[in-house]
């Protein structure tokens, strides 16, 4: 039993996006981004999302802060229903719900030193005195292991790693109570990517955070998670607690994914499992179980009949094996 309520919400979050064709530019077929998926986040909890890239984990994330408007489905967040708030009500809003992305350099501006930085989602999000906006940047700039005089630098005066964490106390600034960290780490060394998952645990227990974490890697999605959500070709194919889906995956797609883990102990035999075939085009999703034309196991009725959902020893798994 989860020990905390629930925070956010996702219910048949669907996303679209038109494709534009002909001499006037109009719809002639849209992408299936991300279909009809529901899960829930519970207060303090990491849930992370992993799969191929282009398999809508992204686009999730933003569908979820409104970053993206989504096509269908709602998005509940401490109770409050995010579709039905105004612009100005989820400008309000997204004090309490930040994104951390992939690429630091990217998300902070060049022209701005880190003092800077820092102080700007205060002035937009809680209009704080001069010396309330210093005790602020002093604070979080000390959690996430900067010093007082880089405060004053540039962010192209920072390695990849002190960008992140530049990007992780801008976001953390206005303390929310939910983040989506988009790879927070994949542009990382491995060493470093260490570090900022550890800051990014103990940010978590300091400021009781709860985390949407998004990720391709499987390694790090086992250190960092307490559930995990499998994706593939924009629907969510399997969840449950981060233990019992990698010790026993039930989706043949979450088997193969965790079969290409690199095994540590060398003892460890298990065959990797090579999907054959190509991922399908969102825009021209296949009939049936998405995952139909790769699957080792697939049966006449996977062509044929979209799987439901199936609760099993923990796991939410939408395949036909287990009807
Ligand atoms: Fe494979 Fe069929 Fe299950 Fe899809 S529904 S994953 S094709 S066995």
């Amino acid at each position: 039993m989860d020990a905390h309520p629930v925070l956010v919400d996702v219910s048949h979050l669907t996303t679209y996006f038109p494709i534009m064709g002909g001499i006037i530019r109009k719809p002639v077929g849209q992408v299936h981004a991300v279909e009809d998926i529901s899960f829930q986040i519970h207060e303090q909890e990491t849930f992370s999302l992993v799969g191929e890239s282009g398999c809508g984990k992204s686009t999730t994330g933003r569908s979820i802060l409104r970053i993206i408007e989504p096509t269908s489905g709602t998005v509940t967040f401490d109770g409050v229903n995010l579709s039905s708030l105004s612009n100005e009500e989820m400008r309000k809003m997204r004090k309490n719900m930040q994104l951390i992305f992939q690429n630091p350099y990217a998300s902070l501006n060049p022209r701005m030193t880190v003092r800077r930085l820092l102080e700007e989602p205060l002035n937009v999000h809680l209009h704080l005195s001069p010396a309330e906006t210093e005790k602020e940047v002093t604070w979080i700039s000390q959690a996430v292991g900067l010093n007082a005089e880089q405060l004053d630098r540039y962010p192209h005066q920072f390695s990849g790693g002190q960008r992140q964490r530049i990007a992780i106390a801008r976001a953390l600034i206005t303390k929310p109570r939910f983040v989506v960290a988009d790879e927070p780490v994949s542009a990382l060394d491995v060493s470093i990517q260490s570090q900022i998952l550890n800051l990014l645990m103990d940010l978590q227990k300091e400021l009781k955070l709860s985390y949407l974490f998004i990720s391709h890697d499987l390694n790090v999605v086992r250190r960092i998670s307490s559930k995990i959500g499998v994706m593939y070709l924009g629907h969510i194919v399997e969840t449950g607690d981060t233990e019992a889906v990698y010790t026993h995956p039930l989706h043949p797609y979450t088997r193969a994914l965790l079969s290409a883990i690199p095994k540590e102990d060398p003892s460890d035999v298990k065959e990797r499992i090579r999907l054959v075939g190509d991922v399908p085009s969102p825009a021209n999703p296949p009939s049936g179980c998405p995952f139909h034309n790769r699957c080792p196991e697939c049966m006449k009725v996977c062509s044929e009949t979209m799987p439901e959902a199936h609760s099993l020893d923990g796991h939410i798994v939408s395949c036909h094996l287990y009807d």
